[in-house]
């Protein structure tokens, strides 16, 4: 039995004040919820002080990228250990703004969930199709492609660690949604491929959240299909009252 995940990706967002405020307000608001995994993953520089906000709550705190390298000339970086340090457990790794903004390859994204897991960190490796692709009908190739090559060289005991992140391009930011046949149909492609590259059992055990315009109205249909085991949420995470309130749908 997959225990349902549920993380808030605030993208570049929020300031130091308002950060801590909404960490404190889920603090609150969540402080009973023992049957649902969450998380919020703020910009680098506030990782710290919600650290400090939720650190008496059961919500973990992750980074929305990390620089595979242990430490050294990489101006701008950051490090697995320092992301540790400033009180993460998780980070995402190739979120489609990472992919198709900033330019990252597949190859840098396995650099990155291999460190992280290296130094002890939980990766969620986001996957996911472009409009143009789903359209063409490619989206199995691509999701499939993304996932064998973002777990490259990770044998059975390693990925454990990962979670994976299904969220089609287009239903990101968009208010678009895929629908949640169109979210089970790949959700259930991918535990197929896990299966295929690991063995049925890891298969099972792997978390496979759905990302792309989650919110409070469609959480519950989309938490109802067998292989969504959770949610990577954008914009609705920025509101104490919709991420609360679609955790606790959940729960
Ligand atoms: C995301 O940032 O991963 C995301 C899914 O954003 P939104 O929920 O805003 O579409």
């Amino acid at each position: 039995m997959r225990k349902p995940f549920i993380a808030g990706n605030w993208k570049m967002n929020m300031d130091s004040a308002s950060s801590v405020a909404l960490a404190a307000g889920l603090a609150k608001e969540l402080e009973n919820v023992e049957t649902v995994d969450v998380a919020v993953c703020p910009p680098f520089v506030y990782t710290q002080s919600v650290s400090a906000a939720l650190s008496a709550s059961n919500i973990a705190v992750g980074a929305q990228d990390v620089y595979f390298e242990g430490k050294g000339a990489f101006t701008g970086e950051i490090s697995c250990d320092m992301l540790k340090d400033t009180g993460c457990t998780y980070v995402l790794a190739g979120h489609s703004e990472r992919r198709h903004v900033i330019g990252e390859t597949d190859e840098l994204i396995n650099q990155k969930v291999t460190a992280a897991i290296d130094s002890g960190l939980l990766p969620i490796l986001c996957v996911g199709e472009l409009l143009e692709e789903r359209q063409a009908e490619k989206t199995t190739e691509v999701v499939a492609e993304q996932v064998k090559k973002g777990l490259a060289g990770l044998c059975n005991e390693r990925v454990q660690a990962v979670t994976i992140a299904y969220e089609p391009v287009w239903a990101i930011g968009t208010g678009l949604t895929a629908t949640p046949e169109q979210a089970q149909e790949v959700h259930a492609m991918i535990r197929g491929l896990l299966a295929e590259l690991y063995d049925e059992d890891i298969a099972q055990t792997l978390r496979i959240q759905y990302g792309g315009s989650a919110k409070p109205g469609n959480t519950a249909e989309l938490m109802a299909q067998p292989d969504v085991d959770g949610l990577l949420v954008g914009g609705a995470s920025l509101k104490v009252e919709d991420f609360a309130a679609m955790v606790k749908t959940v729960a």
